[in-house]
């Protein structure tokens, strides 16, 4: 797995501006491993998933997330910033996601009314049986699929621990940075002319130098 280049990065925030978030991961998955299957992506587990895109946004944003919450008790806005060292592949052989939730879990039950689905994902791997216990199951088969974070308020003293949603995360990450070089690309465009492929191919420390040098 590695970074996309600049123009396939640049082609899923396009693409994924009306799709859901699986759609989402599943298409920076791909663009991240494009000798990999794509319905062999959609059958990870989405603890997999998650990890993967971690990695990912490490490699594109740096290791740090960085990140505002609301306190719950005080409405204070905490700071939270962590490095997650602890998230890797849990190993589990591609297209093989015994008794885990995957992203085609969640492609097949998506047209369905939000407070239908997670039963409808139960039925999937436990027809007839108990709703909380396929539920439990489920949530023990993929422990890393749900991340959550310890947060501390300093302003009011409360602790609390939120979940941390990956693919919005990285989603809003790349939004920006897309938003960040296009503004650069106009700018360098109206500047001296050049073609956008030509600007996007250009390495960000040239392109940076020439934003400088048209701002000076
Ligand atoms: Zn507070």
């Amino acid at each position: 797995m590695a970074a996309p280049a600049v123009p396939a990065l640049l082609a899923v925030w396009e693409q994924g501006q009306d799709q859901s978030p699986t759609w989402r991961a599943l298409a920076l998955l791909g663009a991240a491993t494009p000798e990999a299957d794509g319905d062999a992506l959609a059958r990870w587990p989405l603890g997999r998933r998650d990890a993967a895109l971690m990695r990912l946004r490490a490699d594109l944003f740096g290791a740090r997330v960085e990140a505002v919450a609301a306190c719950p008790a005080c409405a204070e806005a905490v700071e939270l910033s962590f490095a997650p060292t602890d998230m890797d592949d849990d190993g589990t052989p591609a297209g093989a996601a015994p008794g885990a939730v995957t992203s085609a879990d969640l492609l097949a039950v998506a047209a369905l009314p939000a407070g239908e689905r997670a039963r409808a994902i139960a039925d999937r791997h436990g027809p007839g049986e108990d709703f909380a216990a396929v539920e439990r199951r489920l949530a023990a088969a993929d422990p890393l699929a749900r991340l959550e974070v310890a947060l501390h308020c300093p302003a009011c003293g409360h602790d609390w621990v939120a979940p941390f949603d990956v693919v919005g995360f990285l989603w809003a990450e790349l939004h920006h940075w897309a938003l960040r070089l296009l503004r650069d690309v106009h700018t360098l465009a109206r500047a001296y002319g050049w073609a956008e492929k030509d600007i996007l191919a250009m390495h960000p420390h040239r392109r940076r130098r020439y934003l400088e040098l048209v701002a000076s």
